[in-house]
Order: C-alpha cells, then sequence, then structure tokens
C-alpha cells in the first residue's frame, strides 16, 4: 500500500511520518509493521498513557457542537499559572447548558502562603467575567496528586449519571490529569481505555468507562495563541516555566525605575511613591532591575544574552515588545505576564507600563495572594 494511503488500526487517522507531534505520526522504522499504530494509538495500547495532538479548527468547532448537544458533565482544566492564557476559546458554546467544574491545575507551583480560598473565589468570579459561570471550582496538581480525591470524588456526585467531558488548552497539564485520574480511581487496566472514531473529524476521542452506561472522555487539546508557549522554542520553555514552588523575589522600587523579566517582559514604574514590587516567575528565570531612563538601550544590548531567553540566534524572530499601560489606585493588583508570571503591586496611586511580545496577554487583576 502506498504510505500515503496507510491509515492507523487504533483510530484512522491518515499516516504520516514528518511531524512526530502531528496527527497520525508514524516512524519510518516502523511503517513496515503488519498493524500500524499511530503513535497516540500506539502510546494509548502499550502503556496505556494519554498523549495530546494539535487539532484542527473544523475538527474542533464538529466536536464543540456536539459536545454542547450532549446531556453531560464538563470538567474545563486551566492552568491556575497562567489563567488568560489557558482559557479556552468558545467554552460557552462549548458546554451549552451542561454544568462546568472548573479545575486550576498545576497547584504545586504557587507559593504555600497562597490562600487557596481566595483564589477560588477569583478563579469563579474569572469566568463568570469571562463569559461562563461555573458550578464548582476545584485546585489540584495533577503532577503531585493534590486535590485529586476530592475533584474525583465532585465528578462522581455533579454527573448523577451522565457522561463526563474532559477539556481545555494545550499545555494546561490535560493528558497528566487523565493519566492520573486513571491510575489513581480507575484501577486501570488498558482494556478500559478505548477510541470511538468521532463523527465528521480526523481524531478519536479517548474514552473511559465509567459504570456500563457512561464514559470519560478525554477530548483533544485547543491552542490558546495568547499563550507565550508558542513563541519559544523547547529549550526557552524550560528556562520560563516553572517547575517548582515559586519563590517569590522581592524588589524595593521607586519612581522612574524598570524590571526586566529575562528578554520577554519589561515592567516600568512610571511614577508614584516608593513600593516593593513581588515577582512570582520560574525561580530560574532571570529579573534585572534599571532605570527607566536607560531601560531602552539596556535592552537592545542584552537581549539574548545577559536578558535570556530568548535565545541570541532567535532575538529577531520573536515580535517586538508591545506597551500596555496601567494604573494602580487603592488596591493590590497584580500585572500579569501570560505563560510568564506576575508582578504583584502594593496599593497607592501609580503609573505602569508593561511590556510583553506583541500577542502575548498582559493585564491587571485584584492581588491573589
Ligand atoms: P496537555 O497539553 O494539557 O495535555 O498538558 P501536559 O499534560 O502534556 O502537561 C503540560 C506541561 O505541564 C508538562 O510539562 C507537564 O509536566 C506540566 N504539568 C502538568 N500538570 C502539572 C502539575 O500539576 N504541576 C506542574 N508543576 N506541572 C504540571
Amino acid at each position: 500500500m502506498a504510505k500515503d494511503k496507510m491509515i492507523c488500526l487504533g483510530c484512522g487517522a491518515a499516516v504520516q511520518s514528518e511531524d512526530p507531534n502531528g496527527i497520525g505520526f508514524v516512524p519510518v522504522s516502523a511503517l513496515n509493521r503488519e498493524a500500524v499504530l499511530c503513535k497516540r494509538c500506539f502510546r494509548l495500547k502499550h502503556y496505556g498513557e494519554v498523549a495530546h495532538v494539535p487539532l484542527g479548527d473544523d475538527d474542533y468547532l464538529k466536536i464543540i457542537q456536539d459536545i454542547a448537544d450532549t446531556d453531560a458533565l464538563i470538567v474545563n482544566i486551566v492552568d491556575i499559572f497562567d489563567f488568560t492564557g489557558s482559557w479556552l476559546p468558545g467554552l460557552r458554546r462549548l458546554t451549552g447548558g451542561n454544568k462546568v467544574l472548573l479545575v486550576g491545575n498545576k497547584i504545586d507551583l504557587l507559593p504555600k502562603s497562597t490562600n487557596a480560598t481566595k483564589l477560588k473565589h477569583w478563579l469563579y468570579r474569572s469566568s463568570k467575567e469571562l463569559g461562563r459561570k461555573v458550578e464548582d471550582v476545584f485546585l489540584i496538581s495533577a503532577q503531585t496528586g493534590e486535590g485529586m480525591d476530592e475533584l474525583a470524588e465532585a465528578i462522581e456526585r455533579y454527573r448523577s449519571g451522565k457522561d463526563v467531558y474532559v477539556v481545555g488548552c494545550t499545555n494546561v497539564g490535560k493528558s497528566t490529569f487523565i493519566n492520573r485520574l486513571l491510575r489513581q480511581f480507575a484501577g486501570i487496566q488498558s482494556d478500559v481505555i478505548t477510541t470511538s472514531l468521532h463523527p465528521g473529524t480526523t481524531l478519536n476521542l479517548i474514552d473511559f468507562e465509567l459504570d456500563g452506561q457512561s464514559a470519560l472522555y478525554d477530548t483533544p487539546g485547543v491552542v490558546n495563541r495568547r499563550q507565550m508557549a508558542h513563541l519559544l522554542t523547547t529549550n526557552e520553555l524550560k528556562q520560563t516555566m516553572p517547575k517548582t514552588e515559586i519563590k517569590p523575589k522581592v524588589y524595593q522600587l521607586s519612581d522612574r525605575q524598570t524590571l526586566f523579566f529575562a528578554g520577554l517582559g519589561r515592567l516600568d514604574f512610571v511614577n508614584g511613591e516608593a513600593r516593593s514590587f513581588v515577582c512570582y516567575f520560574s525561580n530560574e528565570l532571570y529579573v534585572h532591575r534599571t532605570k527607566l531612563e536607560k531601560a531602552d538601550e539596556v535592552y537592545e544590548r542584552n537581549v539574548g544574552e545577559m536578558l535570556r531567553p530568548p535565545e541570541k540566534e532567535r532575538k529577531d524572530r520573536l515580535p517586538a515588545f508591545k506597551k500596555h499601560d496601567f494604573t494602580v489606585k487603592n488596591k493590590k493588583v497584580d500585572v500579569v505576564f501570560s505563560g510568564l508570571g506576575w508582578v504583584t503591586v502594593q496599593p497607592g496611586t501609580a503609573q505602569l507600563s508593561a511590556y510583553a511580545p506583541e500577542g502575548v496577554g498582559v493585564s491587571i487583576r485584584e492581588s491573589l495572594i
């Protein structure tokens, strides 16, 4: 059979050997096997492990429509460290009249001093502001298992016999979550995991039987273009994504001072009384303080070197910095650089300018911690 006619026996996707992260990838060395399985189905079958592949917009819309038409419980996973960047575009449309549980993942990255109740309220309010009120909010670490018992119990309670759809953007930890859920709660043998071709799309939904009548469906991750992750190489991502609990760095700044967050973010304290700025970024990310009047020159000279990432050879490929102006009044606020981290600014009138590569979300919110 010609290679371009081959399909994966597991999911029916057209086989290709060019893009290891794409749908239907089979390494050249495995093309001659009798039963050809794509990388995703291979991992599912042999390791009971779920991997996500990116999905085209048409397929995504089709799946959304079908979920909205189904009577089910929706579990939406977001990355607590990048709420705006991981908010699912079209969540309202996707969920229809169904109940939604909002799950904030990667709680292990936040300092232990984080007030969980406040954080949950903030997530609840923010999702309402973004147009989708949720039924309940949970904080978990799919990596360490924290909060998973409580969530599993709540899913069982809220679903009242219905199917469950787990949805989320790429990078929020959805695969990690599903894999843990299976290992931890279903005492999973791989035969309860099946894939069923989703009608009209190139991709199967992976489903896990819950009770004979209903199933839990893992849906494809959706790309949110506002995520910083899309602009960075794997190597650069390693330096920006926090891996362990964040240790905040505190800077006492007077006005006309600037902070750089490697070469990926910048915050100018334009005017206001001197105060502390608390930076929540990966412990490995370099923070540099300078005078506002020298900031442009410091950036030009040092981006890709002292201010790294971006790596030197890529600095010209990153979109140029875009400026966002903010006014602080009598509330403690966080200036958020989507996917990178945030800076907590003490209350009192102040003028700030924040910069990030064009396309990366920069916003201000009531302080979380
Ligand atoms: P998906 O694209 O949503 O399926 O995300 P993955 O499960 O592949 O996870 C994306 C990245 O986040 C990986 O580097 C994971 O190791 C990491 N990750 C997932 N869950 C957690 C968590 O609870 N805590 C931390 N610190 N990292 C996590």
